[in-house]
């Protein structure tokens, strides 16, 4: 925002506080208002809607529509520009209106004249309580300033809307009472579990109470101290030596601390200040502006950095005057935190033993916030929005993280039934526990190897109760995507060193970066593709970008001084790319070894089976390899053409199904023949009915999610492989799109528990 576009403002904010000063009937000044802004901001019209109950916005105020519009025109949210601007609580600039598919027209406005139109959100604690905007002639385009104006302009109107006097006169922001009502809301499962809490507001609602600053020296010098304050405070936190404070969330905070020194969003803030806002109202309004952004971005990894800076605005406010943080770490009842979205520090802020549940109105299964929540066991519930609207502080909440859904302030019996299930799945639990030293051996007496999926320092901890026998697979780009730089070579020998330390001795696969897709790295140069999945990523980048594969390579030689080093790399479709992949990793070694002498003590060097190309391929394949591991979630994506993450087609095709298993079968019997180790590492092995399958197809080491740990080893101990091999041979000779019933009756019919 120039400081040209903001001198407007400083004035319009003493008209307007002098208006609000004065005595009289709100409206009457509300009228005042829109007339001043009209003229500051040489438009002809200038009109405010207030939100009534039943989500309607009312004209409450024009300059330049006709007067009997006012509390006639009225539209609900989401009808016309208007509403579309409160549906989407994010501004919208028009050169011609009226050939916006969104347009209503309105008759009784006389607005057919005008065609250009600016229209910004009034928001108050985090909600839409009005729209405020301003229409022209000609059709002109508004400047960027002169939107960032406007949405300033929108926060002060939100002050004098929310005053007493104003909601006395008017009976507004009436919500008819539904914030009593128990509710059901459903969402996309993020984290998997059950959990049940007093909801509390993440992003607590902040009401900016003063915006119009009296003294803007003194508003500068308050922004500054806080500014000081929060910047201590993360310091503070980087210097704790703690062991809950794990490695990857000391990585996120890192990137706080370069957030709370970047100089454009302190500038950004001063500049607010300067136009006449006080410190809370200038942080507000940036933090808006980052809001308006986040909305408009799909890049995942950006999106996560500006929910970073959002977090850091909340942690602002909390500072501002010595306000000091609320107690994330020590909650003192159970709780449900609701949120727009997280960042995953802000998760590992929260009391791990109070924190039951997380809501968030937007996330996505790869979200960094998922992954940590899942390596900690709390369920997550995503992509709910109307969670925002329908929540008070203070509300019950059970979080139904196995069927992806949430009750708000549930009835006695729906609290009684959630309770049953949580019992269930605890005593499930219990039993597993039970189970964890013993040994996963089918009636038959084959030995099956269960291994865990791993990525995060988090998850190595849970390992050690586990009871599995490896990591199967490190899927070492989470580490990269918690950074916010390119991890050093000694920063990854450092990390793949403790991993190694907590594995004690038990084996670990180290994946290379499996990047690209929708896995951004910000310090990868990646270009916009049209099919991400099938673009540059893995170990096409690997080969493209030696230095890289090298460096993360190097990390891994190092770290397995004296001990086994097993690596495996993605994506492979070519024999070719293998074998380039393999000779990077041994130039590596003999190079550490003639610089240091330090060699690991065994290598054993595979490749993921996630490209058809490469089934086709087997033969040649497994003479250079010592293992493969098929990677089913690519596999099916490719094998079936169908994106595995676009919910609308993955539950098109199965893994259940005659045509795949007959391609997984294939694999198993090639590698049995040439007598190279096989395991399955894709989301099919944790879950009983599938890796029963899987005994039948011919494997025996499979590599999953913690919590299909337990549930797969029971399946294993009631299973005799001769029967399931017999069943499953001939559902691959039928041409079922699905034989997952004729499975479960299977199971039922032989006693596997699954
Ligand atoms: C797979 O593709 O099955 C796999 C295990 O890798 P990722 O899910 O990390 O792509
Ligand atoms: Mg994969």
């Amino acid at each position: 925002m120039s400081s040209a576009a903001l001198s407007g403002p400083r004035i319009l904010f003493r008209q307007i506080r002098e208006v609000m000063a004065g005595e009289g009937d709100p409206e009457r000044r509300l009228q005042k208002i829109v007339q001043l802004i009209a003229s500051n901001m040489i438009a002809e019209v200038c009109s405010c809607y207030l939100m009534r109950a039943g989500d309607l916005l009312e004209l409450f105020a024009t300059q330049g529509l006709k007067q009997e519009a006012v509390h006639n025109t009225r539209l609900r949210v989401g009808e016309g520009l208007v509403g579309d601007i409160a549906a989407h609580a994010r501004p919208l600039n028009l050169s011609d209106a009226q050939s916006h598919p969104q347009f209503a027209y309105r008759p009784e406005t006389g607005e057919e004249i005008y065609h250009s139109l600016l229209g910004v959100p009034i928001k108050r604690g985090g909600r839409v309580i009005g729209v405020l905007v301003v229409q022209n002639q000609t059709m002109r385009v508004y400047t960027e300033e002169e939107s960032e104006a406007l949405q300033t302009i929108a926060m002060v109107v939100a002050e004098l809307i929310s005053s007493e006097e104003m909601i006395a006169a008017t009976e507004l922001l009436d919500t008819a009472g539904n914030a009593t009502k128990p509710h059901r809301l459903t969402g996309r499962v993020l984290a998997e579990g059950l959990g049940i809490g007093t909801a509390i507001l993440h992003e607590p609602h902040i009401v900016v109470r003063k915006t119009i600053a009296e003294n803007i020296a003194e508003e500068i010098e308050r922004l500054n101290s806080a500014v000081a304050r929060l910047q201590d405070s993360i310091e503070d936190m980087l210097s704790v030596s703690d062991e809950a404070f794990t490695d990857e969330s000391r990585d996120i905070f890192e990137a706080y601390k370069m957030f709370a020194h970047d100089k454009s969003w302190l500038k950004k803030m001063t500049t607010a200040v300067d136009s006449g806002l006080t410190a809370e109202a200038a942080i507000k309004r940036v933090q808006d502006d980052t809001r308006n952004r986040m909305s408009q971005i799909t890049d995942p990894y950006i999106r996560e950095r500006l929910s970073d800076l959002d977090d850091l605005a909340n942690r602002l406010f909390l500072h501002l005057d010595g306000n000091i943080e609320i107690d994330r770490q020590h909650l003192d009842q159970d709780t449900v935190v609701i949120a727009r979205n997280m960042g995953a520090a802000e998760l590992l802020d929260y009391d791990r033993v109070r924190l039951k549940a997380v809501v968030l109105v937007e996330g996505t299964r790869s979200s960094h916030v998922a992954i940590v929540a899942r390596a900690l066991g709390i369920p997550v519930l995503g992509q709910c929005a109307e969670i925002s609207k329908s929540v008070e502080e203070g509300d019950l909440v059970l979080v139904d993280g196995e069927n992806g859904q949430a009750f708000l302030r549930p009835s006695d019996d729906v609290i009684q039934t959630f309770e049953r299930s949580m019992r269930h799945r605890a005593e499930r639990q219990a039993k597993y526990a039970a189970l964890r030293n013993k040994k996963a051996v089918t009636l038959d007496k084959q030995p099956v190897q269960l291994n865990m999926n791993a990525g995060l320092l988090i998850d190595l901890d849970n390992f050690q109760d586990a009871g599995a026998d490896g990591i199967g697979l490190f899927r070492t780009e989470l580490q990269f995507m918690v950074r916010s730089q390119m991890p050093k070579v000694d920063e990854q020998t450092e990390l793949y060193t403790k991993v190694l330390d907590k594995a004690k001795g038990r084996p670990v696969i180290f994946r290379t970066l499996d990047v690209g897709g929708d896995k951004a790295l910000p310090y990868l140069e990646m270009k916009e593709e049209e099919n991400p999945a099938l673009g540059w990523r893995a170990i096409r980048i690997g080969l493209d970008r030696p230095a890289l594969l090298r460096s993360q390579l190097r990390a891994m030689v190092r770290a397995a001084a004296g001990r086994n080093l097993t690596v495996m790399f993605p994506m492979i479709a070519e024999v070719s790319e293998f074998l380039e992949a393999k000779a990077i990793l041994m130039r590596e070694i003999e190079r550490e070894s003639n610089r240091t002498g330090i060699k690991p003590e065994a290598v054993a060097v595979g490749t993921m089976i996630e490209v058809p190309a490469i089934v086709w391929q087997l033969p040649q394949l497994l003479k250079v390899v010592d293992f493969v591991s098929v990677g089913s979630n690519d596999l099916m994506q490719f094998f079936f053409a169908v994106d595995r993450g676009n919910s609308r087609v993955t539950d098109r095709y199965e893994m259940l199904s005659s045509g795949f298993m007959s391609v997984l079968r294939f694999v198993a019997q090639e590698c049995n023949k040439a007598n190279v180790p096989v395991s399955i590492c894709g989301d099919v092995a944790g879950r009983p009915l599938e890796a029963m399958a899987l005994l039948g197809l011919g494997y025996r080491n499979l590599s999953m999610s913690i919590e299909g740990l337990g549930p797969v080893k029971e399946m294993v101990r009631s299973a005799d492989t001769a029967k399931i091999a017999d069943f499953v041979n001939k559902l691959c000779n039928m041409r079922e799109p699905t034989v997952r019933e004729q499975l479960r009756a299977f199971a039922k019919d032989h006693s596997v528990i699954i």
